[in-house]
């Protein structure tokens, strides 16, 4: 089934994100992390797929495969045109429809810092030249990203939803945002985006911190900002990670209460393959849907 569908039933849609395990350690060390996700029973499960030779791009389909066949979940296949050629593409397409999984989350990937000598090949130069591609299959459901504050490298808001607007129009059927941790960037972005005349679902993005030292990575990956709650939160918690934890995932749960009132077309929580935090928050997050 394709996710399109999902945002059509006028409930959220409530989702996760998972990584493939390194190659080297084998799929099945993820299994049992699956098997608590599919008691949250998410709506779908997406699936990331390392750009940048990380080595573990073949465990995505497998993953994915894993997803749909053992545990009954709908999966969703990131995919990257970074460091892919065109024929690269066409192949892992095809293996994707061999293996029955209709739903791709097509990205660029990251580039390699300026100062990297690293060598990448770049046949698609952004996102919805690749979104163009696999659009051509009308077998395929195409997903892509979206940023609250902007991709990094942006200048303005107003680029921000002009390509954004480039996606849908090439043939993005739904949007999963970035991490943010301020929803009023993420009610900015929707205002913009719609204004600007995209009409497709915006899923808002979510990950409760882990540590100090993951957050500051991330931000500095994404251009993320942090409220003061939050940076207040970090300060009083910073060395002792289990209390911040349970601070943050709060401040998450937050966060999730604020856009089901605004009526956000879904949620979609980076679970950083910690199955507990999925479970905490669909919990908290069936309860609050039937409440509203
Ligand atoms: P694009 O939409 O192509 O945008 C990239 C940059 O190009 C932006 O600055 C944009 O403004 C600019 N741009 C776009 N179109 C044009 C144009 N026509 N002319 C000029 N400039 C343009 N990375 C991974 O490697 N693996 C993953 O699994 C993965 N999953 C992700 C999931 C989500 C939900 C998100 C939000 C990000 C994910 N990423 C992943 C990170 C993503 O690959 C990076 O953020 C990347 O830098 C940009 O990807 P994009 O698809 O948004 O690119």
């Amino acid at each position: 089934m394709k996710i399109s569908t999902l945002f059509k039933a006028n409930q959220p849609v409530l989702s996760l994100e998972v990584f493939p395990p390194k190659k080297e350690s084998g799929l099945e060390t993820i299994y049992d992390t699956l098997h608590q996700l599919q008691a949250v029973k998410p709506d779908f499960i997406s699936v990331t797929y390392g750009a940048g030779g990380s080595g573990v791009n073949n465990q995505t389909l497998a993953l994915a495969t894993a997803i749909k066949e053992r545990y009954g979940i709908k999966p969703l296949h990131h995919l990257t045109c970074v460091n892919n050629t065109k024929e690269e593409i066409q192949t892992i397409l095809a293996e994707l429809k061999e293996a029955n999984i209709e739903n791709v989350l097509a990205l660029r990937g990251d580039l390699p810092q300026e100062e990297s000598t690293q060598t990448f090949v770049q046949e698609y130069a952004y996102a919805k030249d690749l979104i163009a591609e696999i659009d051509k299959d009308p077998a395929f459901c195409v997903g892509s990203a979206c940023y609250p504050e902007g991709h990094i490298s942006q200048a303005s808001d107003e680029e921000n939803y002009h390509h954004l607007l480039e996606k849908e129009q090439a043939g993005a059927d739904f949007f999963i945002s970035q991490l943010f941790f301020d929803n009023d960037c993420f009610y900015k972005m929707v205002e913009g985006a719609r204004h600007a005349g995209v009409t497709k679902p915006l899923v808002a993005g979510i990950m409760p911190i882990l540590s100090q030292a993951q957050v500051q990575k991330m931000i500095f990956m994404c251009g993320s900002s942090l409220p003061s709650k939050l940076i207040k939160l970090i300060y009083r918690y910073g060395d002792d990670v289990t209390e911040l934890r349970k601070a943050s995932l709060d401040y998450a749960l937050e966060q999730m209460t604020d856009l089901l009132a605004h009526g956000v077309d879904g949620v979609h929580l980076y679970t950083m393959n910690r199955p507990e935090i999925a479970t905490k928050t669909f919990e908290y997050l069936r309860n609050e849907v039937s409440r509203t």
